[in-house]
C-alpha cells in the first residue's frame, strides 16, 4: 500500500509477539492469533441499498480445527447477528463487541473440517466504505487494512490465516461490481423498483482477510487487454483492466498503459503472476493505493488530479500481488516483507524501464528518507515487535528501511544469487505466509553465505551507520584512509565502496570491508595523485557519510 496524504486515523490493537528463530520456525504454530483454527474458505453474499449504508450478510466459513478448540471465535464488531448455523442447524452464539463465540459440540472439537454460518446486517462504519462521491451516487469499496474486514465479515482477520473467497453481490442497477479473482456470473434479479443484479467473483487462491474486498460503483471499465502471456499461474494470461467513475474515462489508459509491461518484468523476475485477473481501481480507500489481491485499489484523487499518470504507485501495488499478496507477511511485525519488497520492486521497475542512473536516484531518495527520519528509524529496528498500532508501522523502517535492506542484499550477493534466493522464497510460501527468517533461510540456502550477522544488524537493531570518512596522501604512492563510525546504534559490519578520483577526472574504484569497530585505518598504494574520494558512489549502502581531506 501507500499511504495517502489525509491524516490517517488511530486504530490500536494490542499484539503480544514474539521473535522466533529460524530453528523454531518449523515447529511453530501458523495461525497463533486463533490457535487450532483454519479458516479454508469464505462464501459472502452482501446485499447492498440503493443508497445509505446498511448492509445484509450472509457468510459461510469452512474451517478446518488443527487442534482441540472447544469454541469458535469470529471478529464482527458492529453489526447485529441474527442466526448461527452449525452445518446448516441453527446454533447458539454470543455476541460481544467485536467477536461471535460459537461453542463447538464435543463432536466437533477434534480436529475435522465443518461450516459455519452467520446472517448479519447492519450500517456499516469501516471496512466498507459507503459514501457518496462526488457526483452525489452511492459507491461502495472495501478498504481493510490492517484489521478492518472485521467491520463488515465475520472472519479470523488476522493475516496468518489466508482463504479462498466467493462474493456474491446482489446491488441495484448502474453498479458496477469487481472483487477479487474471476467473474463467475452477472444475473438480473426481479424487475422494477426492486431490480437487483447478481454479480460473483471467485478468488481460488487463499488471500488474508486484509485483502478481501468488492468494488459497487458506477464505474466503466477500460480493457488493457491480454498481458504478461505465458508468464500466468493459472491462466495463459494475464487480463488486466481500469475502472473509473464515468467522468474519469478520459485520462485513460494514462500511465496504465505500462502495466501490462510491470506484471510481465515482475513475472519474469519472480514467477507467474498469482492470481486470476489483475484490475485496477479508482476507489473510496484511506490509503494513495492499496494491493487488494487481483484487484488493485487507488485513491480518487490519483485520478481526479490526473496522477493516473503515477506508474511508480501501480509499480508497488502490482509489486504486492507477489510480495504482501501471495506471500504474506504472517506476523505484523514483520511488515517490511510486504512493504519493503513492494518498495524496492518498484524502483527495479524504474531501472528496467529507465535505466541506472533513475534507478540510482530512486535509492538515493529511499537512502535520504530513511536518514532524515527523525521518528522512527533511529529507535526502533524494522521487526518492530512493540509496536501495537498498525497503523503506525505504514513507517519509512518497513517502506523505505526495509527496501534498501534488499538493495544491500542483493549487492552483496550479487543478481544471480540474490534473485534465485527471492524466488526460492517466494516458491516455498507462495499463497501462504512467511516470516523474516524464512527469507533469510532462502538466501542462504542458495548463496551458502551465512547472513545471521546482516540481518541482525539491519532488521532488529534500530538506526544506520554514520561514518566519518577521512583521508591523506602521502608522497603520491600510498593513500591513508581512516573510516570512523559514530556507534550511536551500534557498530556496523558492511562493505563500503570508494572511487578515487585524480586530477584528470579518471577513477578508481576500490571495496573495504568495513569491520564492527569505532576506528578502521587502510592504506591504499597508488600511483600519482588523488583530488577527491567519493565514498558509495553507486548508492548501495544504507549510511550517512562525510568524507574529508585530512588538513583541509
Ligand atoms: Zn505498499
Amino acid at each position: 500500500m501507500l499511504s495517502a496524504m489525509r491524516r490517517l486515523a488511530v486504530l490500536a490493537i494490542a499484539l503480544a509477539l514474539g521473535v522466533v528463530s529460524p530453528s523454531a520456525i518449523r515447529a511453530q504454530e501458523l495461525h497463533p492469533y486463533r490457535p487450532g483454527i483454519d479458516v479454508l474458505d469464505y462464501a459472502l453474499t452482501i446485499d447492498l441499498p440503493d443508497t445509505g449504508t446498511s448492509i445484509k450478510g450472509d457468510a459461510t466459513l469452512t474451517v478446518r480445527r488443527t487442534a482441540r478448540v472447544d469454541t469458535l471465535v469470529l471478529d464482527l464488531r458492529k453489526l447485529s447477528v441474527q442466526r448461527v448455523l452449525l452445518d446448516d442447524r441453527a446454533h447458539p452464539f454470543t455476541r460481544t463487541d467485536s467477536t461471535i463465540l460459537i461453542g463447538l459440540p464435543p463432536s466437533r472439537r477434534d480436529t475435522g473440517t465443518f461450516r459455519v454460518r452467520v446472517v448479519y446486517s447492519g450500517k456499516v462504519t469501516d471496512g466498507l466504505i459507503a459514501r457518496r462521491d462526488s457526483a452525489k451516487r452511492w459507491t461502495y469499496f472495501g478498504d481493510n487494512w490492517p484489521n478492518r474486514a472485521r467491520f463488515w465479515i465475520p472472519s479470523v482477520d488476522h493475516p496468518s490465516d489466508k482463504a479462498t473467497v466467493t462474493w456474491t453481490v446482489r446491488a441495484p442497477r448502474g453498479r458496477t461490481v469487481v472483487a477479487n479473482g474471476a467473474l463467475v456470473e452477472t444475473r438480473a434479479l426481479g424487475t422494477g423498483r426492486r431490480a437487483r443484479v447478481l454479480t460473483r467473483w471467485r478468488e481460488s487462491k487463499p488471500i488474508a482477510p486484509y485483502l478481501m474486498v468488492i468494488a459497487a460503483a458506477p464505474l466503466v471499465k477500460f480493457d488493457l487487454g491480454q498481458t504478461a502471456c505465458g508468464l500466468a499461474e493459472l491462466r495463459r494470461c494475464v487480463p488486466q483492466s481500469v475502472y473509473v467513475a464515468p467522468e474519469q474515462r478520459k485520462v485513460l489508459p494514462g500511465a496504465f498503459r505500462r502495466s501490462g509491461e510491470i506484471v510481465r518484468f515482475f513475472a519474469s523476475t519472480v514467477a507467474p503472476f498469482p492470481y486470476e485477473k489483475l484490475a485496477h481501481l479508482q476507489s473510496a480507500t484511506r490509503f494513495g493505493g492499496m494491493e487488494n489481491a487481483g484487484a488493485i485499489f487507488y485513491s480518487d484523487d490519483l485520478f481526479r488530479n490526473r496522477r493516473a499518470s503515477d506508474e511508480g504507485v501501480i509499480a508497488h501495488e502490482t509489486a504486492h500481488q507477489w510480495f504482501g499478496d501471495a506471500v504474506t507477511e504472517r506476523e505484523w511485525p514483520h511488515l517490511w516483507l510486504s512493504e519493503g519488497f513492494a518498495t524496492y520492486f518498484a524502483a527495479l521497475w524504474t531501472q528496467h524501464a529507465r535505466g541506472d542512473s533513475a534507478f540510482r536516484a530512486d535509492m538515493a531518495r529511499i537512502r535520504d528518507r530513511v536518514t532524515e527520519d527523525t521518528a522512527v528509524v533511529r529507535t526502533r529496528p524494522v521487526i518492530d515487535t512493540v509496536t501495537t498500532d498498525l497503523l503506525e508501522l505504514l513507517n519509512r523502517n518497513s517502506y523505505e528501511k526495509g527496501a534498501f535492506v534488499l538493495h544491500m542484499l542483493r549487492t552483496d550477493l550479487g543478481d544471480n544469487s540474490f534473485f534465485a534466493g527471492i524466488r526460492d522464497y517466494y516458491i516455498r510460501h507462495k499463497h501462504g505466509t512467511a516470516l523474516t527468517a524464512d527469507l533469510q533461510s532462502s538466501l542462504e540456502k542458495v548463496s551458502g553465505r551465512s547472513l545471521g550477522g546482516f540481518f541482525e544488524q539491519w532488521l532488529r537493531r534500530p538506526g544506520y551507520p554514520e561514518l566519518e570518512i577521512t583521508w591523506s596522501d602521502s608522497a603520491l604512492t600510498s593513500l591513508s584512509i581512516a573510516i570512523t563510525q559514530s556507534g550511536r546504534y551500534g557498530l556496523f559490519e558492511f562493505p563500503l565502496r570508494l572511487s578515487l578520483v585524480d586530477p584528470d577526472g579518471n577513477v578508481r574504484r576500490v571495496e573495504v570491508g568495513v569491520p564492527a569497530q569505532l576506528e578502521t585505518k587502510i592504506v591504499l598504494p597508488v600511483s600519482g595523485s588523488v583530488e577527491r574520494i567519493d565514498a558509495d558512489p553507486d548508492v548501495e549502502l544504507l549510511a550517512r557519510i562525510t568524507v574529508k581531506k585530512a588538513g583541509s
